[in-house]
């Protein structure tokens, strides 16, 4: 389809935006709501629900409901049938979530669109485990005749707190192995983007999920915090920052839920100088600037070879000045704006910092001005040099279009420079040796290493944390084990 011709989200025709629980969409208990606007153009898209402690509790009891209803005695085939139902509806219903993410995100509508492929192959993918699920009969040792198994059964209640940077796509991948497991779901959507786990919630129940298996509360983070608290939550799958990560760890920990994070990251991007650069430099800066920065495994540190040096960052500036930053809804647009004023501040809070650290802007380093821009956050794809290892930019998250430039000699030296910060989310390595992307492969502490490509996803691969980037896999052939635990069966046969 023509992006041009993609149209306003029907949801949108509604400006008081409820939750979702137990198959209704309802207000907060206290009748609270906040806002969600457009980054782009400060449009107001509509007023959330604001749930509280209460409505946190009214969905976990409606999930754990129906964990106890006819969802647990569904047959695994009838869960497959019903997710494949979804994955259709949602590729059906794609420019809708799409569209919906790009007016609450800011993400341009060209880069929305392609989230259809992944969300339908991870419901699919999902669904197919649903029938993959098995115990072992295990030998023991044990006097007599004694038979041992285990049975594999749902956690539970989950509870899903998400980031804002990929809403549609998040809710899509935490849904996938609660539906395939047979668990229940209580998802916050994070504030800045609540719209498109709505709709896909909707879209839940006409595929046949039975009421209460999904639930939606949408709010702000003390929402997340009364959620992660409850202790009818089984087990948690947090995406976001690292900070928040830790608090939701320490809030599990009175009731032992199960927990899996996926935080925040600083990924090394290694350019040796025998790498294709022609797929290198562009690959470099979309690695960093895509989604105006806002991904975990964001290359943001790139290590380019002395040798090579000049000549790289030549290009890569000359690239990233024709990176068109505008309209989200202008086909042409590749970068859109950050999702609201304070990360668009903690960005440029940032370049300052870099500034005042003695790293120069090779490109960009301020925010974006005149028509078209003023109205939105918008932040120039930003290149930095002269930046040392220890500077505040080289360690911290940004979650912005800011990108660190350092040279380095050997492979020995750039391995260890590349590891040296708490995180250990993506990687990547460009080169033509075999050795060298091997070592490198090996070397790097990180959960993924991408060698001569970026940001490659794929529902059967697992991504997920070294470090504070948390524990944990999402996606592959284990993430399911999350959502299960392992009883074992002792049977005396004499
Ligand atoms: P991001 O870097 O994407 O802004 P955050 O970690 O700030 O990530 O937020 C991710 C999600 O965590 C959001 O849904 C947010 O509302 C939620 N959140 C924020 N604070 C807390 C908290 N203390 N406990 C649980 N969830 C929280």
């Amino acid at each position: 389809m023509e992006l041009t011709s993609i149209a306003r989200p029907a949801l949108l025709e509604t400006m008081e935006q409820d939750m979702l629980i137990g198959g209704r969409r309802v207000a907060a208990a206290s009748g609270k709501r906040f806002e969600t606007r457009n980054p782009a153009t400060g449009e107001l898209l509509a007023m959330v629900a604001q749930g509280d402690a209460e409505d946190v509790d009214r969905a976990v009891k409606a999930a754990r409901a129906a964990l106890e209803g006819p969802w647990r005695r569904m047959k695994p085939a009838e869960r497959q049938r019903i997710m494949l139902r979804l994955a259709d509806l949602v590729e059906a219903h794609y420019d809708e979530l799409a569209m919906l993410d790009t007016l609450d995100l800011g993400a341009p509508l060209s880069r929305t669109v392609l989230g259809k492929t992944r969300a339908a192959a991870l419901l699919r993918y999902y669904a197919g485990q649903a029938t993959l699920i098995a115990g072992d009969t295990l030998n023991n040792s044990a006097p007599g005749d004694v038979l041992s198994h285990t049975l594999k059964e749902p956690v539970g209640v989950v509870a899903a707190i998400n980031p804002w940077n990929g809403p549609v796509g998040m809710a899509v991948w935490k849904t996938g192995p609660v539906l395939a497991s047979g668990c229940t779901l209580v998802m916050k959507p994070a504030e800045q983007t609540p719209l498109s786990a709505l709709r896909f919630a909707e879209l839940c129940l006409e595929a046949g999920v039975p009421e209460g298996v999904i639930n939606v509360v949408t709010g702000l983070g003390d929402t997340g915090a009364a959620l992660s608290a409850h202790p009818g939550v089984d087990k948690i799958a947090f995406t976001g920052s690292t900070g928040v990560g830790e608090k939701i760890i320490k809030a599990a920990a009175p009731t032992m839920k199960r927990v899996t994070v996926e935080l925040g990251g600083k990924s090394p991007n290694i350019v040796f100088a025998d790498a294709d650069l022609d797929k290198a430099v562009p690959a470099a800066a979309m690695a960093v600037f895509a989604n105006s920065g806002q991904i975990c495994s964001a290359g943001t540190r790139l290590f380019v070879q002395s040798s090579i040096r000049e000549e790289f960052m030549e290009r890569l500036a000359a690239f990233t000045r024709t990176i068109r930053v505008g309209d989200p809804l202008d086909p042409q647009t590749q970068i859109g704006p950050v999702v609201s004023a304070p990360q668009m501040d903690k960005i440029l809070g940032y370049i300052e910092g870099a500034r005042g650290e003695g790293a120069q802007a090779l490109v960009g380093g301020s925010r974006l001005a005149g028509p078209g821009y003023d109205d939105g956050f918008f932040v120039a794809p930003t290149i930095f040099t002269d930046v040392q290892d220890g500077m505040t930019i080289a360690q911290e998250e940004i979650f912005g279009p800011v990108l660190s430039a350092f040279s380095f000699d050997t492979a020995e030296e750039v391995l260890e420079r590349a590891n040296a910060t708490p995180f250990g989310l993506g990687s990547g390595v460009w080169t033509r040796d075999l050795s060298t992307a091997h070592r490198m492969a090996r070397g790097i502490r990180a959960g993924s290493v991408w060698v001569n490509c970026y940001q490659m996803l794929d529902p059967g691969v697992p991504f997920g944390g070294f470090g504070v980037s948390g524990f944990g896999r999402e996606s592959g052939p284990h993430h399911i084990e999350e959502y299960l635990e392992t009883k074992a069966v002792w049977i005396n046969l004499d």
